[in-house]
């Protein structure tokens, strides 16, 4: 027999939300605050954290104030609970003046159950004080990774939220957030809880998305292929710029695809229209920035690509969290390069930020860059970033697996001899030509450029003509990431050995790597012809 408050908790969600069952960790959130403790959950996007707050301020009754950072999100959830028969409202810079004297005239009156607010709201004058004499019951905070420097969004109007807490006279308080790695949790607890809250942790695992990872080579090729495998189901392709959703959705309807553009610069009345055919068609490919997916209820989203690289395992695992809500099957592919990896470096070098932030976001970005390049599985990899131990594989005999436990896996191999004939080809060269060079040097190919520097004169020329040239590019790709190559300068581009790199080239260290799947296969190819 369940709990009396549970029963009650259950029938309303039943009665207002429509649920029969509480999704994994919800209870145990809402139980806690229930019962007037602290809670912090981290908990993965799409496992339904706002029913956490809202729950409880519909059957402990009183006023919830809830922050959270996106107006458009905080309009959206104040919608669908107000269709739902909440007694919900908003202030934000986006009011009508009506819309904010109507909800001051349903808080004074003490008719509001959930109050959402920006934090730069909350920041300005009067405002706390005023709710305060109103009577606030609970704080919630959303997306509460925003008060951590640690975290990939930090937003400082969140700092003040401890001091917020304190001012409506110390009520308890629910902070929720998708971000989890050991660090970010711990800052986010530290500075918003003066003692250790109750801590939800819910798993990061989403055994029905596969996660597959390809070395970028033709991208639009790459996408169609994959695309032919998900014929009538929806998906979003990510692309790193605006100018390259627009020129990918030319591309894929040129290729007979209903591919749309959305990012933050097409008018709003395009977006929402894009928007909407990809809510209410079959078969829509959205190639978009990350300004599309935040808020989008679409629980068969069939497909995640990213055409770029993202910058963080945080925002990976967001964007891929928007396939298969609905827990049926749902695919992903990432493509990377070493122009993405370079590109998210010189951003990352080119940020107005002290020393310390720069050293957090490149230690983001190497992870990210591992996960790329990892040669074990990925969905052990993924998990253990988020701070959950796994077996090294997963997937078991579970029918969906990554692209490294399937059973063209590619295995880890040592890749020394090669790695010395590239790092010698960069040292003789001069540390600062780029893969194609390079490639041109070790493959024996005399071109303009290779003449003119007298490349076909080094003891490298020719070394490598056993491999193709995209053998070579890739074996750059995999140094850089392996931090045994470094860029030779902002400007120019081109790669110098680290200490690492010196290391292997003088065998001091030896390197293993596992084959690219697509360049063995073309290797592959070619032996045949
Ligand atoms: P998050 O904030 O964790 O990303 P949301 O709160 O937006 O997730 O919830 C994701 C979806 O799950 C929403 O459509 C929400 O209505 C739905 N949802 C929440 N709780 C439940 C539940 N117990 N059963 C079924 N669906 C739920």
């Amino acid at each position: 027999m369940p709990h009396p408050a549970e029963s009650h908790a259950r029938a309303i969600l039943k009665s207002v939300f429509g649920y029969d069952d509480f999704r994994p960790g919800q209870w145990e959130v809402i139980e806690a605050a229930l019962a007037g403790q602290d809670v912090f959950a981290v908990m993965p996007t799409g496992s339904g954290k706002s029913m956490c707050y809202q729950l409880p301020a519909l059957v402990a009754g009183g006023l919830t104030l809830v922050v959270s950072p996106l107006i458009a999100l905080m309009r959206d959830q104040v919608g669908q609970l107000t269709r739902a028969g909440v007694a919900a409202a908003s202030l934000n810079s986006m009011n009508s003046e009506s819309e904010a004297a109507e909800a001051w005239d349903r808080l004074n009156a003490g008719d509001l159950r959930l109050l959402f607010v920006s934090p730069e709201r909350l920041a300005g004058e009067g405002l706390v004080s005023r709710l305060r004499r109103l009577g606030v019951t609970r704080l919630a905070i959303d997306e509460a990774h925003c008060v951590s420097q640690w975290g990939h969004d930090f937003r400082p109007e969140y700092r003040l939220l401890a001091k917020t807490r304190e001012a409506l006279g110390g009520v308890p308080v629910t902070a929720l957030t998708a971000t989890a790695d050991r660090q970010t949790r711990d800052d986010i607890a530290q500075q918003l809880f003066p003692n250790p809250p109750h801590l939800v942790v819910h798993s990061f695992d989403r055994p029905n998305l596969k996660l597959s990872f390809a070395p970028k080579d033709q991208p639009r090729r790459q996408i169609d292929e994959f695309l032919r495998s998900h014929r009538g189901g929806s998906g979003i392709v990510y692309c790193s710029s605006r100018n390259r959703t627009e020129k990918l959705a030319d591309g894929l309807r040129e290729k007979g695809w209903n591919a749309l553009p959305y990012h933050a610069g097409l008018d709003q009345s395009v977006r929402n229209r894009n928007q909407d055919i990809f809510l209410q068609e079959d078969g829509v490919v959205v190639c978009a920035t990350i300004a599309f997916g935040m808020g989008i209820n679409k629980p068969d989203v069939r497909f995640v690509v990213h055409a770029d690289m993202p910058g963080s395992i945080e925002s990976y695992y967001q964007e891929i969290g928007r396939a298969g809500r609905d827990g049926l099957n749902a695919d992903t592919l990432t493509l990377y390069g070493i122009d993405d990896m370079s590109l998210r470096r010189r951003q990352i070098d080119e940020k107005a930020i002290d020393d310390e932030r720069r050293r957090i976001e490149h230690r983001r970005l190497n992870a990210m860059i591992d996960l790329c390049e990892s040669a074990l599985c990925r969905r052990s990899a993924l998990l253990a970033y988020f701070g959950e131990e796994t077996p090294s594989c997963p997937h078991g005999n579970a029918p969906i697996r990554c692209d490294l436990c399937g059973a063209d896996a590619p295995e880890l191999a040592d890749a020394t001899l090669d790695a010395r004939k590239l790092l010698s080809a960069v040292a003789r060269s001069g540390q600062r030509f780029g893969a194609a060079h390079l490639a041109d040097i070790l493959t024996g190919t005399a071109t303009e450029a290779i003449r003119r520097q007298n490349h076909d004169g080094l003891k490298t020329f020719g070394v490598g003509q056993d491999k193709p040239k995209s053998a070579w590019t890739a074996l750059t790709r995999k140094l850089f990431a392996a931090g045994a190559l470094a860029e030779a300068s902002v400007e120019h581009g081109g790669f110098c050995l680290t200490e690492k790199g010196e290391d292997i080239l003088f065998g001091r260290e030896t390197i293993a790597l596992r084959a690219d799947p697509h360049v063995d296969r073309r290797i592959r190819r070619a032996g045949r012809e």
